[in-house]
């Protein structure tokens, strides 16, 4: 099997080619036909798997398909996950795969200093990726809303939980429009994971590498 069957828009094949991707990884077969439907997915995948395109290809085809101005502190798509380091490789996938289209894409996270990023989200944003705390931050000054996300999704979920995310995360999910597609991806599933996911997710599809 080759991308060539998901009903993917031209230009993220050129992703594809940036990204170096040919095969789609199980995670990515499993979850695209409905990823890409609109549907809401529930991943239980590990890191390595590569969910992350298997997110990232339904947000850049959604977005692409309804093209709209990029808007100061208003991300369409918004991305949440634990780690800096998570969130820059996350920021380069986005950056690979969506080479040919012209988003503008911010990654948020704390240990470095408020103002590039608010910088970033006044300069209009479309794609934002964000540890919990500083995307709090973020809100809590104005800088940035969550009224105009389409799609989100919840990245390494159980990591969130055993790093004292929920907190946070369970005050920013509550800041989301209802009408959106979510994308939660875990590892494992504990309860406290579990009953976050089924707070979130509206008629999902589940898929499990
Ligand atoms: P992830 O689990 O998303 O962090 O991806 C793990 C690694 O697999 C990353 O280095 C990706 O660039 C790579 N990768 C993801 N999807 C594919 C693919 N379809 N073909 C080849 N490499 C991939």
């Amino acid at each position: 099997q080759d991308f060539s069957s998901f009903g993917l828009i031209p230009s993220l094949f050129a992703g594809l080619t940036a990204a170096g991707y040919v095969k789609p990884t199980p995670i990515q077969a499993a979850a695209l036909p409905a990823a890409l439907e609109g549907r809401d997915v529930l991943g239980l995948a590990q890191t390595g798997t590569g969910k992350t395109a298997a997110f990232a290809l339904p947000v850049l085809q959604a977005l692409a398909s309804a093209p709209r101005r990029a808007r100061p502190g208003h991300p369409r798509a918004l991305v949440v996950l634990p780690t800096r380091e998570l969130a820059l490789q996350v920021g380069g996938v986005f950056d690979l795969l969506g080479i040919q289209l012209s988003f503008a894409t911010a990654v948020v996270h704390g240990g470095v200093s408020l103002n590039p990023q608010i910088k970033a989200l006044a300069a209009g944003i479309d794609i934002l990726i964000a540890t919990p705390g500083r995307l709090i931050d973020l809100m809590d000054q104005g800088k940035c809303r969550l009224d105009a996300v389409e799609l989100f999704i919840l990245d390494e979920a159980d990591r969130m939980l055993d790093m004292g995310f929920f907190p946070a995360v369970k005050k920013l999910v509550a800041k989301l429009p209802k009408q959106r597609q979510t994308m939660f991806f875990s590892a494992t599933m504990p309860d406290q994971v579990s009953s976050l996911a089924e707070g979130l997710l509206r008629d999902h599809v589940r898929v499990e590498v």
